[in-house]
C-alpha cells in the first residue's frame, strides 16, 4: 500500500514558476518583493547583474551582483544571461544558472525586472511565466517615493519620471495589474497572485500519476 507520504511527495510536484513584477521605479516594487519574500519559503529572489553604481544600502550579491561592463559584456557574451536590458543606460541581466536549477528543482524563482527583460523570458518559455504589473496610485505619489528614497541624484529622478511614463505603457502585457495603494493590501493580493498560480492544473505535474493511486488503490 502506499504511504502517505509518497501520495503528499507526488501531490506535491510541480513545475517552478518564474514570478515576475515590473513598475515604473518608485511605485513600490522591491517593497512588494520583499513582503513575498519573507512570507513564501518556496520563493527565492533572481540576483540580477548590473553595470550600475550601487547605492547605499544595497549589499553586492544580495541586491545585485554589481558588476563592470566588461564584465557584464563576458558574461553576455558566454551566453550567462537568460536575459538582459539596458535601462536608465546601465545594463541589467538574469544570470541563467541559479534560476534553471530552482525550476527544475519546482522553486518558484522572483524576477524584479523591466519590460524588456519580462517579453524576453516570455519569448523563451511564456507557460512558466506569470507577470505583474505594479502601477503606482498618481504620478503625484510616484514623485514622492522617488524623492524620499533620496537615493538617486536629481538628474536621475528627473529620468525615471520621464521614464515612468513610456514603462507604464506596457502594463496591458502583463498577466496581473496591481495598484500599489497600500502597501500591505498589495503583498497580499501578490500572494493570493502566487498562491492560485500554483494550483493551476498544468504546474502540477504529479497530479496524474496521484489520480491514478487515488482511482486504482483498494480502500
Ligand atoms: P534599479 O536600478 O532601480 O534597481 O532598477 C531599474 C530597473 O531595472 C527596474 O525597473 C528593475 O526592475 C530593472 N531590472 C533590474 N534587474 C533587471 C534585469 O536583470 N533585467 C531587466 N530586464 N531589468 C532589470
Amino acid at each position: 500500500m502506499t504511504q502517505i507520504h509518497d501520495i503528499e511527495h507526488n501531490k506535491l510536484k510541480r513545475r517552478g514558476m518564474m514570478f515576475i513584477l515590473s513598475s515604473p521605479s518608485g511605485a513600490g516594487k522591491s517593497s512588494i518583493a520583499h513582503g513575498l519574500l519573507t512570507r513564501d519559503p518556496n520563493l527565492s529572489l533572481s540576483i540580477s547583474a548590473t553595470t550600475r553604481p550601487k547605492r547605499e544600502n544595497e549589499i553586492n550579491d544580495v541586491d545585485y551582483h554589481f558588476v563592470t561592463v566588461p564584465r557584464f559584456q563576458e558574461m553576455l557574451h558566454h551566453g550567462e544571461f537568460l536575459e538582459h536590458a539596458q535601462v536608465f543606460g546601465n545594463y541589467y541581466g538574469t544570470p541563467k544558472g541559479p534560476v534553471m536549477r530552482a525550476l527544475h528543482q519546482g522553486q518558484d524563482v522572483l524576477f524584479d525586472i523591466d519590460w524588456q527583460g519580462t517579453q524576453q523570458l516570455c519569448q523563451i518559455n511564456p507557460q512558466d511565466l506569470v507577470s505583474i504589473f505594479i502601477l503606482p496610485p498618481t504620478i503625484q505619489a510616484l514623485h514622492e517615493r522617488l524623492k524620499r528614497r533620496a537615493q538617486d541624484s536629481d538628474k536621475i529622478i528627473d529620468l525615471r519620471m520621464a521614464s515612468a511614463k513610456s514603462e507604464m505603457s506596457h502594463w496591458a502585457e502583463y498577466d496581473y495589474v496591481i495598484v500599489n495603494e497600500d502597501l500591505e493590501q498589495s503583498i497580499n493580493n501578490a500572494l493570493s497572485i502566487l498562491k492560485s498560480e500554483r494550483l493551476k492544473r498544468r504546474r502540477q505535474t504529479g497530479l496524474s500519476g496521484f489520480v491514478t493511486e487515488l482511482t486504482t488503490e483498494e480502500f
